[in-house]
Formats: C-alpha cells, sequence, structure tokens
C-alpha cells in the first residue's frame, strides 16, 4: 500500500489567515485569539478531539495548524490583517494580492459576505482540477460567523469554516440536490445526491435547533441534522461521516498534494539523518548551490522545498538563481513509511545595494557603521571582509 494510503496517517493542513476590514480597521476586526479559536475548532471538529464540541463525531486524521512560515520562508503568525473597505465587502482584487500560493496553502479569508455566512468558489474534482492552486482557489467565512461567540445564534461556534471546508476538499451538501430526492439505497447513492451512501437523502437543508424535532424528508426516518455539510445551527453539528472523510482525505491526495504534510505520530522523533548544506555567504543576484543528504538506507517517497517558489520539481540538489537577499530555507523528506525529518538552512546574501554603500564608506575612511539587523554599530572593515566579493 502507497503509505500515503495509509487510512492511520494524520495530514496536516498549513492555514493562512487573511482578516480584511474596513478602511477604519475597525468593522471586521478579529483579534488572534479569535483565529486560535477558530483552528482550534476546526481541530476539535476534524479530529473529533475528546471533551470538545465535536467528539460524537469520527476522527478524520486530517488536522490545521497556522503557517509558520509565509511563501517566502519568513517567520510568520499565519494571520494577516488589511484595511479596505473595498476588500472588506468583498471585491477580489486585494484578495488576490494577499493570496499564499494556494498549492500550500489553505487560504482562509474573513470579511463580510453579504448573503452567505461562507463560501468556496469550486469543490475540487477532475473538472475543476485546472482551478486547484489558483486565484479562486480560498476558502471565505464572513466575518461575524468566524470564531467561537457563543451568542446564542445560530452560526457562532466556528462550524461555518468546518463546513466550507469540507467543501475545498470535495463534499457536496447532505440536501444536494435541492428540491430532489435522490437514491438512497447502494449502489445509486453512489452515482446520486451528494455521492455517498452513508449520508441519508433530503430535499432540503436542515436548519434551527438541534431538539429532535426532525421532519422526514425523502422518506427517510432520519435526518443528517448532525452534519458538518448540513445547514443546521453550529451547535448541532457533531460530524463527518466515514465516507465523507474518506472522500476529503482522497481529494487531499488527489487534488492537493502539496498542501499537507504527513505526520506518522508512530515515527520516532529522528527517523532518519538529513543534512542541508548551501553555499557560503554570496552577493544578491548571484546564484547558490542547495543540498540535501540523507541515510543511504533511506527509501524517499516525497521531497518538498520551502519556500515553495524558488525550487522547481523535487530534487536532492538545486541551484538558486539571484537570490536577492538572506532567505531562510527548509526541505521536508518523507519516507516509505510516511516518517518525515525536516531540515532548515539560512542562505546569506549581501544586498546589492548594500554592498554599493558599505563600498562607498571604505573610500571615504569611514570605518564604523550601524547595522540595523544586529542592533549594534559593526566595523566597515570586517563587513568588507565578509562580502569581500561584493565590493
Ligand atoms: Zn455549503
Amino acid at each position: 500500500m502507497n503509505p500515503d494510503n495509509d487510512p492511520d496517517l494524520e495530514y496536516q493542513i498549513p492555514v493562512v489567515v487573511h482578516i480584511l476590514m474596513d478602511d477604519s480597521c475597525s468593522l471586521g476586526a478579529v483579534d488572534d485569539a479569535q483565529v486560535h479559536a477558530q483552528i482550534r475548532v476546526l481541530n476539535e471538529d476534524f479530529r473529533a478531539l475528546p471533551d470538545s464540541n465535536g467528539a460524537l463525531g469520527e476522527d478524520s486524521r486530517i488536522s490545521f495548524v497556522l503557517a509558520d512560515r509565509d511563501p517566502e520562508g519568513r517567520p510568520s503568525s499565519g494571520i494577516t490583517r488589511t484595511c479596505n473597505t473595498a476588500a472588506h465587502t468583498g471585491s477580489s482584487v486585494v484578495r488576490n494580492e494577499l493570496l499564499w500560493a494556494p498549492h500550500f496553502y489553505l487560504n482562509l479569508f474573513v470579511f463580510d459576505i453579504e448573503d452567505a455566512a461562507g463560501f468556496v468558489y469550486f469543490f475540487p474534482s477532475q473538472d475543476n482540477g485546472g482551478r486547484v492552486g489558483s486565484s479562486s482557489d480560498i476558502v471565505a467565512v464572513d466575518f461575524k460567523n468566524f470564531g467561537v461567540f457563543d451568542r446564542g445564534e445560530g452560526l457562532d461556534f466556528g462550524r461555518t469554516a468546518t463546513h466550507e471546508i469540507g467543501h475545498y476538499l470535495g463534499l457536496d451538501h447532505t440536501f444536494y440536490p435541492q428540491f430532489d430526492c435522490p437514491a438512497g439505497e447502494f449502489p445509486d447513492c453512489y452515482t446520486q445526491g451528494d455521492l455517498l451512501c452513508d449520508t441519508p437523502p433530503e430535499s432540503h437543508p436542515f436548519r434551527g435547533g438541534c431538539d429532535g424535532d426532525i421532519e422526514a424528508s425523502c422518506g427517510q426516518t432520519t435526518r443528517p441534522f448532525d452534519n458538518y455539510m448540513n445547514y443546521s445551527d453550529d451547535i448541532c453539528m457533531t460530524r463527518f461521516t466515514p465516507e465523507q472523510i474518506n472522500r476529503m482525505r482522497c481529494s487531499l491526495r488527489r487534488y492537493r498534494p502539496n498542501l499537507y504534510r504527513v505526520i506518522d505520530n508512530a515515527c520516532d522523533e529522528t527517523p532518519f539523518t538529513l543534512t542541508l548544506t548551501t553555499g557560503a555567504p554570496r552577493c544578491g543576484g548571484e546564484s547558490f548551490a542547495v543540498s540535501a543528504v540523507i541515510d543511504d538506507d533511506v527509501v524517499v517517497d516525497a521531497v518538498a522545498w520551502s519556500p515553495p517558489d524558488l525550487f522547481r520539481a523535487p530534487r536532492f540538489a538545486e541551484t538558486l538563481a539571484a537570490l536577492q537577499r538572506t532567505t531562510e530555507i527548509s526541505v521536508q523528506v518523507r519516507d516509505m513509511r510516511g516518517c518525515t525529518v525536516q531540515a532548515s538552512a539560512t542562505i546569506t546574501v549581501v544586498p546589492a545595494p548594500d554592498a554599493a554603500m558599505y563600498a562607498a564608506w571604505r573610500d571615504r575612511g569611514v570605518f564604523l557603521a550601524f547595522d540595523a539587523d544586529a542592533d549594534q554599530s559593526t566595523t566597515v572593515l570586517d563587513y568588507t571582509a565578509i562580502v569581500g566579493t561584493c565590493l
């Protein structure tokens, strides 16, 4: 079995949350605590964590983490904030500028969505394969429904994001198509409705409470009011079904192979050795050699470099052309058991303008300069020794 298909492996998805406020940075503001609460709810729901609102469900072994690096490899909180009324009210122009490489990050945008709690533009599928990784490959959640509020309203427990990410990973509504009763019996339930057999058919969304007052639909005795892909109140939703989970994991592997990293909780802390080497400090615009080395006996399944934009197809030795500034790079290698090891290194680049500036100071006999990065005075002569080739 391809280790990726092992149902026990956890797939972890890095998320960047883009908060879009109005021009005054007040309307639509969401603080860090709410973002963290939202990520916590996603993990409670997708992992059916004990003692959480999602505990009654099934563990999908899909988890979420705020990205700790931006697409250029710089440390990040995984949260961006923008004050722009047009963006806050739905214009896609700023969204497209803010987008982080969608093959590698789940971009979750939070703004004022006029007529919905949230949306995705498409489900990953054969027909939509080309849209994965495009600027429309986002998840949108209205700022009023993002996070956990417990206001006594319907959509206040963070389940709008759970629902939309269900779509993002290939799930349809339990009531698809509306106003129709698709087959509920095998095998037709796999070709009609939401294409799954363990979600009972229903002709319309279930809305409102979860007090057991269940109206029948499509001749069924039960309604999947507790399913995240319905329209019930947040507090009533507790589960994805096993077939929904299979589809989401399948969609991830098939359509979003670069989005997730595999976590095998059975792997040792250091399943194998990985060493990353880079060239000596260079000047801006020159190329660099980078290479990764692993133990001889490791059978490699996948190699992923970061920042992804810098690297071509996965390989162990790479030449990076024209780096303009110091860059943190990392490589993650997965072996055939599904165990991963990561190594990182800093490529030191002397920016070309700095080099010219220091050269000018040197020529005028100025030997001390203030190095803002190191927050101290630095001797230009030492500096010129380090970057001599740039001067
Ligand atoms: Zn939906």
